[in-house]
C-alpha cells in the first residue's frame, strides 16, 4: 500500500454526470460497471476536444490538426504503456476491445504457430470471448482445447491446471479476474508454470485493470488484453499488449492502410510495430478518450481504488448474506468487485426487473460465461458489480430492492 489519500467519493461521484439522475422516480444506483462503467468528465472533455478542435485523420497529415490528433493518439499509447508497465510503447496495440484482441491473437499467433495435436489451455471460468476464438482456431488447425477445472468456491484447482500443462501446450489463455464470479486468479504462478512447459500465456484483463494495478513485466505474461469501456473510457476501444519479439514474429491481422510500408501488386512490405496491427483509420476519439481514462485512474491511484472497492465488496458480501434465501455464487479466496447471486424461488431476470423499478441497475443472465453457469447447475445469476463510485449506501439500496422482490414473490 502507498500512503496516497483514500478516494474522495463525493468528488468522484461529481466527476460522473450520469450518476446524478433519477430513474423510475428514484436516484440512480449503478451496480453494473462490470458490463460497462460510467464515463468521467475528464474523458468526455478529451473526446470533445478532439471533435471540437483537433478532428483529422492521424499519421498521414502534414497539417496542424492532423499533427495534433496524431500527438494525442500517440500520447495515449504511452499512457497505456505506463499504466501496464510495458517496456515499450510499440508493444501497445489498439483494438476494438478485449474480444478483438483475443481473436487477433488466435488468428495471427495461433494460426501461424499451432499444428494438429497442439493444445490450448483455458479455464472453466472464461468469458465466451476467451473460449470461442480458440474453438475456431482448433477447427482451423486441428489443435485441442483443454479446460482447467474450478472448485465450488470458484477458485481454479491449481494442481489440475498444472497436470493439464504439457509439452503439447502452446497457448494458455486465462481470465485475470472472472466477470461471473469475481475470482482473482493466481496468475503469477500460473504464468510461471506455463512458461516452464514452453507455452505462451495470455491474460484477459477486462475485469482486472479497472480494479487493480497491473504490471505486465512483473507478471511476465506474453499478452494482455482489456477493454476501454470497463475502465471508464469510451466504448469500441481496447488494448492488446504483447511482448515485442512475439508481436514482431506474428503475421498481420487485417490488411489495409497504415499497416504497410510499401505496396505493389507483387509484394507488400508491412509496417513496424505497432502499426502493423492497426490497419485503416482507427478509433481515434476512442484512443484519446482511453488515454484520458488512464490519466484519471492514475491520478486516483490504483491502490486507493482497490482498497475502496475491497471495502465495499466486503460490506456487500456481509449484507447479501443476511438476505433470506440468497446464495452467493463465487466465494473465492481473492475476489474483486463482483457480487453474483441467486435467490430462492425468484428468477434472476425477475429480480433484475424489480430492483430496476427501485432505481438500482444490476445485470442478470449468464454473463457470457455459460460454462460457469453449467458448473453451478443454474441458468443465470443476478450480478452487482462495483466501480470506484459505489458506496455502502448503494449496497443498502440493492438490499432494499431485493427485500421488495421477496415481498412480491414471497
Ligand atoms: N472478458 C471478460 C472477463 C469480460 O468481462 C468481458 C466483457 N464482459 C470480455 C472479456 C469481453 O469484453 P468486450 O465485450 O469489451 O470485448
Amino acid at each position: 500500500m502507498t500512503d496516497r489519500p483514500a478516494l474522495d467519493l463525493a468528488q468522484i461521484r461529481e466527476d460522473f454526470p450520469a450518476l446524478n439522475q433519477s430513474v423510475r422516480g428514484k436516484s440512480l444506483v449503478y451496480l453494473d460497471s462490470g458490463a460497462s462503467a460510467q464515463t468521467p468528465r475528464h474523458v468526455l472533455a478529451a473526446i470533445n476536444k478532439f471533435y471540437l478542435e483537433d478532428r483529422a485523420n492521424i499519421h498521414r497529415g502534414v497539417h496542424v490538426l492532423s499533427q495534433r490528433a496524431t500527438a494525442s493518439y500517440e500520447k495515449a499509447r504511452v499512457s497505456v504503456q505506463e499504466m501496464l508497465g510495458a517496456a515499450e510503447s510499440r508493444e501497445i496495440i489498439f483494438t476494438r476491445g478485449t474480444t478483438e484482441a483475443i481473436n487477433l491473437l488466435a488468428q495471427t499467433y495461433g494460426r501461424s504457430e499451432l499444428r494438429e495435436g497442439d493444445e490450448i489451455l483455458i479455464s472453466h471460468m472464461e468469458h465466451h470471448s476467451n473460449i470461442v476464438p480458440w474453438q475456431l482456431l482448433c477447427e482451423q488447425t486441428g489443435a485441442k482445447l483443454k479446460v482447467a477445472p474450478i472448485d465450488d468456491a470458484g477458485d481454479i484447482i491449481f494442481e489440475a491446471y498444472e497436470e493439464l500443462l504439457s509439452e503439447r501446450t502452446k497457448i494458455v489463455s486465462i481470465v485475470h479476474v472472472s466477470n461471473a464470479l469475481g475470482t482473482i486468479n493466481p496468475v503469477k504462478k500460473m504464468i510461471d508454470a506455463a512458461h516452464d512447459k514452453g507455452a505462451i500465456f495470455i491474460l484477459d484483463g477486462a475485469q482486472a485493470v479497472p480494479h487493480m494495478a497491473v504490471d505486465v513485466q512483473q507478471l511476465d505474461c506474453d499478452f494482455y488484453a482489456f477493454s476501454g469501456h470497463k475502465y471508464y473510457g469510451p466504448t469500441g476501444i481496447g488494448v492488446l499488449y504483447g511482448k515485442a519479439d512475439l508481436l514482431q514474429k506474428m503475421p498481420p491481422y487485417e490488411g489495409g492502410g497504415d499497416m504497410i510500408l510499401s505496396v505493389t501488386f507483387e509484394k507488400t512490405k508491412f509496417n513496424d510495430l505497432p502499426y502493423k496491427f492497426e490497419a485503416g483509420t482507427p478509433n481515434i476519439a476512442g484512443v484519446i478518450g482511453l488515454g484520458a481514462a488512464v490519466e484519471y485512474m492514475t491520478a486516483l491511484g490504483m491502490d486507493a481504488v482497490s482498497a475502496h472497492e475491497a471495502r465495499i465488496l466486503e460490506y456487500g458480501t456481509e449484507a447479501l448474506k443476511q438476505v433470506p434465501g440468497l446464495k452467493l455464487i463465487g466465494t473465492a479466496k481473492k475476489r474483486a468487485a463482483v457480487l453474483s447471486f441467486v435467490l430462492d424461488g425468484i428468477h434472476p431476470h425477475d429480480l433484475g426487473t424489480i430492483v430496476d423499478s427501485e432505481g438500482v441497475a444490476i445485470r442478470t443472465g449468464h454473463h457470457c460465461a455459460q460454462p460457469v453457469m453449467d458448473r453451478y447447475g443454474i441458468p443465470a445469476t443476478a450480478r452487482a458489480s462495483l466501480g470506484i463510485y459505489n458506496t455502502e449506501e448503494d449496497i443498502d439500496r440493492l438490499v432494499l430492492g431485493l427485500k421488495r422482490a421477496i415481498e412480491l414473490f414471497g
